[in-house]
């Protein structure tokens, strides 16, 4: 049955203390009302066992918690987990936990489906329903820190925004999630442990440079010639390199934070040595680091994977121009799970 009453996640903590300021009752009653909800994630009034019977009643005829609900869980041969979880309004995202040596990751989605019409992606065959509300995106987070201490004996340490949908175009909500995140009143995660990846929106980028955030950038690229990104990521006509660029600088110039760049080199597309010198070019004006990523095919074939031969060319030539570079393997490919992949095939 849908209902009209209000998420109760959806007030500030202000706005929760005023509530029951009118109601009679003690300002107090709504940061402990508070805690409930964020600091200890409670799906149901009925938990909340240091509020009377009566107040909970209150809550109960005036607010919902919509929370999300992990539909299900998938684990792959190497320790990935993959959550389809389920919205208030039942559509699906998904988000994955990836472990490691020394950290544990979630891989969290920001919209339902994505804007963005990147042609090796899965994700971008989804239309874009909505965005994510700033609580499920927490509730992602929590989700995953809980299956972390769960199956791997140890906690969330990091969380990256590389799942379903473009960040960027759902930055309010992405902002608010993560001053959830890492409040005390939240999950005090520090936000250097965050990464929020973009294919790279330059009047946004330039926002969260104004803003002052933070959690880190990366930069969705895989390729610095105009014509040849313009070709795989559509919407680069419409926010060219040089806007980009601009940006990025921007970005550099306020924060001071090295860029990191998102690349996948796919044979016949982007393998030559051109190719390189302009990603080196590109690069130029600040700090950077390049994760080479390991292309997930999705479809018929019509992205493949570059030669090892190519890879190594891309390693030696950043590496003799002093940009960090890293080699990255898919995690979690068995179940889907892996970058590009997130597509809700169950
Ligand atoms: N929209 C954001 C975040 C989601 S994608 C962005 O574009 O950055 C997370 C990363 O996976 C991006 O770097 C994206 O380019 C990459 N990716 C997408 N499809 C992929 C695929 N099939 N194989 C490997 N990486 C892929």
């Amino acid at each position: 049955m849908k209902t009209k009453k209000k998420d109760i996640r959806a007030l500030t903590k202000e706005q929760l203390r005023d509530f029951f300021v009118k109601q009679g009752d003690k300002a107090f009653r709504g940061n402990q009302v508070y805690e409930w909800l964020w600091n200890k994630s409670t799906h149901s009034f009925d938990d909340m066992t240091n509020i009377s019977l009566e107040t909970r009643e209150l809550l109960q005829n005036n607010f919902v918690i919509n929370h999300i609900k992990v539909d299900q869980l998938q684990r792959s041969s190497d320790g990935t987990i993959k959550n389809a979880v389920r919205l208030h309004d039942d559509l699906i995202v998904e988000s994955v936990l990836i472990p490691a040596k020394n950290r544990t990751t979630a891989c969290v989605s920001s919209q339902v489906g994505c804007s963005l019409d990147c042609r090796f992606c899965a994700t971008a065959r989804l239309k874009r329903m909505r965005n994510l509300n700033p609580d499920e995106i927490y509730d992602q987070v929590v989700a995953i820190d809980r299956e972390s201490r769960l199956y791997h004996d140890r906690p969330l340490t990091n969380i990256v925004f590389m799942g379903m949908g473009e960040p960027l175009m759902n930055y309010n909500n992405v902002r608010k999630a993560i001053d959830k995140i890492t409040s005390p009143e939240g999950l005090g995660m520090s936000p250097k442990r965050i990464v929020v990846s973009t294919s790279g929106v330059p009047k946004m980028i330039k926002k969260m440079a104004d803003d002052e955030v933070k959690f880190k950038l990366a930069v969705s690229l895989h390729s610095a010639i105009d014509e040849i990104r313009t070709s795989i990521m559509p919407f680069n006509a419409t926010f060219p390199l040089s806007d980009l660029r601009e940006a990025l600088e921007y970005w550099y110039a306020k924060t001071k934070n090295r860029i990191t760049y998102e690349y996948v080199v796919w044979d016949g597309i982007n393998d030559t040595k051109k190719d390189v010198e302009a990603l080196i070019e590109f690069c130029k004006f600040a700090p950077s680091k390049v994760n080479l990523i390991e292309y997930n095919p999705i479809d018929d074939g019509e992205f493949q994977q570059a030669s090892n031969k190519a890879i190594e060319m891309y390693v030696s030539m950043l590496e003799s121009n002093n940009i960090t570079v890293t080699v990255r393997r898919s995690r979690g490919k068995d179940i889907d799970a892996a970058c590009g992949q997130l597509a809700n095939k169950s």
